[in-house]
């Protein structure tokens, strides 16, 4: 059973002790690849050691997320693109819109999240979206990019059937984490209404730890649980689910699982 967790911010400190463990404890479950979406300028670093130290393990995206533009977020956009452009990575990400955390700067994150996007359509890369109270306001950016050929997912889903529905329609993917093992969180709904040709899987380490770790950090090592329960609403066997959904993976990413460690 091969996986790959399409998100995952094992750079962050919070694995400065134990970083060689945690990537080894994946690799025997089965997750071959392990994504990192990046945060900010400070995150550039540690996510390009990572790549370096883990190259058949580690794949690296490029983008400044909605809740790190801040004040300074014309000079942050700035790095952030000269590296996207310069660097080697595998996606844009992770790239969005989080009205929780901060209302007041909405104008700075369409204006960036589109930016963004238009990079993305012109490097002919996936993107990787953050939707935390925005999906509408995502929705209608979108609108713009009809026929784009862009492409990507929408990470760490919450949202409802329809929502669901309406990301397939815009030929994107769900990014489906620890959330679908909460009890009261409705994705058992979406799980019903969507095909697992529109799935991945990830973590989103160090946030989101699915049951039964709630509580702990996560790590990439407790995608199995998220399979699995993917797997128990889907009616399937973990395995079809570790098939379809790593098939997605790589396809969106053109990641290839021929390099074994
Ligand atoms: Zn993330």
């Amino acid at each position: 059973m091969l996986l790959v967790d399409t998100h995952s911010h094992i750079y962050l400190e919070q694995y400065d002790a134990d970083r060689t463990q945690v990537i080894n404890a994946a690799l025997e479950k089965g997750i071959r690849k392990i994504l990192l979406p990046n945060i900010d300028t400070v995150s550039i670093e540690p996510v390009n050691q990572l790549v370096k130290a883990y190259p058949e393990v580690c794949v690296a995206m490029m983008g400044l997320h909605p809740t790190s533009v801040k004040e300074n977020y014309s000079d942050e956009f700035r790095i952030i693109q000269k590296e996207m452009m310069s660097g080697n990575y595998i996606a844009i990400g992770e790239i969005g819109i989080d009205l929780y955390w901060d209302k007041s700067r909405l104008r700075e994150q369409c204006m960036i999240f589109e930016q963004e996007l238009d990079m993305a359509l012109q490097m002919n890369k996936p993107v990787v979206i953050h939707a935390r109270e925005s999906f509408d306001v995502i929705f209608e950016i979108l609108q713009k990019y009809k026929g784009s050929g862009l492409r990507g997912i929408f990470h760490a889903f919450s949202g409802s059937p329809g929502q669901a529905l309406h990301v397939i329609e815009n030929d994107f993917l769900i990014g489906i984490g620890g959330i679908v093992t909460y009890r009261k969180s409705g994705l058992d709904k979406v799980m019903q209404e969507v095909d697992l040709n529109h799935i991945v899987l990830e973590t989103d380490s160090p946030f989101l730890p699915p049951v039964p770790c709630r509580g702990n950090r996560n790590e990439p090592a407790f995608l199995i649980y998220i399979a699995e329960a993917v797997a128990r609403l889907k009616s399937v066997d973990v395995t079809e689910v570790a098939s379809v959904t790593t098939g997605n993976a790589c396809r969106l990413f053109g990641l290839n699982m021929e390099n074994k460690r």
